[in-house]
């Protein structure tokens, strides 16, 4: 399978079926910042995402990964009350180490959750955790994403992957 496919793609964080990713042995949540949970030009999520992921803490590990910088990914994770990694230049591997050392968790035991195909899927598959691709949540992107949106374009149609039919 391409590295690129996301195992699901759905709409939303909210669409996702989390009682699913339980019985897949799913234990650790690894969530992208920009546009997954939060606008690219806001600072804070809404109430609606905070208490959607303080619910789902009950069942698993949450944790926030961006390649944005510390300042925004330290104010995000505090409010919302999990931990993060911050410049971690998805698609690298280095959230692996951080896993292992903190949570002694497999990685075949967790899942990510974000908006992009180069950075989070990308990641995601090379390291053998559960994909699931979402749409970005706001109009705007990051100017440093707006290569990936290119790339993303053109490796959608090499994986027959159309946003919008989700699954
Ligand atoms: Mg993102």
């Amino acid at each position: 399978m391409s590295k690129f496919k996301p195992l699901e793609y759905k709409k939303n964080i909210f669409d996702i079926n989390y009682d699913n990713l339980k019985k897949k042995k799913i234990k650790l949540i690894v969530f992208d910042l920009d546009n997954t949970i939060l606008e690219v030009d806001k600072d804070l999520p809404s109430e609606k995402v905070k208490s959607f992921i303080n619910k789902l803490q009950k069942d698993f590990i949450i944790v926030i990964a961006s390649n944005n910088v510390k300042e925004r990914v330290r104010k995000v994770s505090e409010y919302l009350g999990c931990d993060n990694l911050y410049s971690i230049g998805k698609p690298s591997k280095k959230i692996k180490k951080f896993i292992d050392k903190r949570y002694h968790i497999a990685m075949i035991n967790t899942a990510i959750i974000g908006d992009q195909i180069v950075t989070d899927i990308l990641m995601g598959n090379r390291l053998s955790m559960y994909t699931i691709l979402i749409d970005p949540i706001g109009e705007k992107d990051l100017k440093v994403t707006y290569l990936n949106r290119w790339l993303e374009k053109k490796i959608l149609k090499m994986i027959k992957l159309k946003r919008g039919e989700y699954y």
